[in-house]
């Protein structure tokens, strides 16, 4: 079991079954549900547990012993053997995370949660971090070259990112540079419908930062912040918009129609 563990946890960070390198997040963490900060898969050892746990369950309750269908008879107050409830009882329930929501935002394209997901997990490879361990020899941010990469430098505090956040903003007639605008998205309010449409926009934005990062560490290629909001801008009306429902509030109506054809 530990061995199949092993081989899922290489392919989630490798995309093959052979290890090459630290994982970003630690397994334990990984096989956490969604709302306490993982993946929500299943940790194979506890489940293997839980699984033998009910073979044993109905070799010695099973359905055919006459008494096992008289309780079953007497009403529901019996609780069948449930693997699922089993293994969450097996392991320690823990808080959960105040970013789930954000994460997980119901529009959001899924490679756009998964990064998301590792920023809030402060599992990101920044140079600052690779400074560190020795595998770069500076730690200045890949996108300004003026101040130390760091998670909360890159999202939002960097010029660059400030800039294309200031491409968004016209676009959505909203301010979004703030303080902290990560913390500042999980507490956001406003209706269900833009709610949903922010938090996706927000997440497709640390991705494209992300992936604008990479392409300037490996190919050393930068295009202008105004192009990469563009793209966020063509990803959520591609993605995002044609999943709303109408009819939306009235204070939306004026607002839809404004980023629709911007
Ligand atoms: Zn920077």
């Amino acid at each position: 079991m530990n061995r199949i563990d092993a081989l899922c946890r290489n392919f989630l960070w490798e995309g093959r079954t052979e290890y090459t390198r630290a994982p970003l997040v630690a397994w334990d963490r990984v096989c956490l549900p969604k709302q306490e900060g993982g993946l929500g898969l299943r940790d194979l050892v506890t489940w293997n547990t839980v699984a033998v746990g009910k073979l044993a369950w109905w070799v010695f309750h099973g359905p055919d012993k006459l008494w096992v269908q008289w309780v079953f008879s007497q009403g529901d107050w019996i609780e069948k053997y449930k693997i699922r409830d089993a293994y969450n009882g097996l392991r320690d329930i823990g808080p959960k995370v105040p970013w789930f929501h954000q994460v997980w935002a119901t529009w959001s394209v899924p490679k756009h949660r998964c990064i998301a997901w590792l920023v809030y997990q402060g599992a990101m490879n920044t140079r600052v971090k690779l400074n560190l361990i020795g595998i770069s020899d500076t730690n200045r941010c890949y996108l300004c070259e003026s101040k130390e990469e760091t998670i909360s430098h890159l999202f939002f505090d960097c010029e660059y990112s400030s800039l294309i956040l200031v491409f968004l903003e016209n676009w959505l007639g909203m301010k979004l540079r703030r303080e902290n605008v990560l913390r500042w998205i999980i507490s956001y309010r406003a209706t269900r419908m833009k709610k949903r449409l922010i938090r996706a926009i927000l997440n497709a934005t640390i991705y494209f930062i992300w992936h604008q990062r990479n392409i300037c560490r490996l190919e050393c290629k930068m295009e202008r912040p105004p192009v990469i909001g563009a793209k966020i801008r063509t990803v959520v009306k591609a993605n995002c918009l044609p999943k709303i429902k109408y009819p939306v509030h009235n204070q939306d109506m004026r607002w839809l129609s404004k980023i629709r054809t911007d």
